[in-house]
């Protein structure tokens, strides 16, 4: 029996879908772990997507079930920001939860970078 927690979750998450290649997306970069690809209505010249190629509900989860793949993920956030040109000035985030603004239950790092940001965040 499969849950949202489950690593090997695949069949109704759009992001699991969308690393098994079911889902069209613009992918910018990988590893063997993790899929960055750009997010479909960006909020900043930048915004990209990082992703655990495995299932799990938020960054929590992930940190707990598999800390070297949240390593992975934050590696490859960064190295997505350089390759945008960002020269180490970009903003990370990890929404969590419904009522922090989190709509897909599949850890995802937003990479966004290209304009100012205000704080505190809206
Ligand atoms: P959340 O609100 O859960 O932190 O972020 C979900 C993000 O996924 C949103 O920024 C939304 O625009 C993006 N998104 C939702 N569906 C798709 C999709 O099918 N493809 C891509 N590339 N991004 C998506
Ligand atoms: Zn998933």
């Amino acid at each position: 029996m499969s849950s949202s927690s489950d690593p090997g979750h695949t069949g109704d998450c759009l992001f699991c879908r969308l690393v098994a290649g079911d889902v069209p997306a613009e992918v910018v970069e990988a590893t063997d772990r993790s899929v960055a690809f750009r997010d479909v209505n960006p909020q900043a010249p930048t915004h990209v997507l990082v992703v655990p190629r495995a299932h799990h509900a938020n960054a929590v989860e992930l940190a707990t079930g598999d800390p070297e793949a949240l390593a992975d993920v934050v590696r490859l956030a960064d190295s997505v920001a350089e390759a945008e040109g960002l020269a180490g000035d970009y903003r990370l985030v990890f929404n969590t939860g419904a009522g922090a603004g989190q709509t897909v239950f599949h850890t995802h790092l937003h990479v966004l970078g290209g304009r100012p940001f205000t704080w505190p965040p809206g």
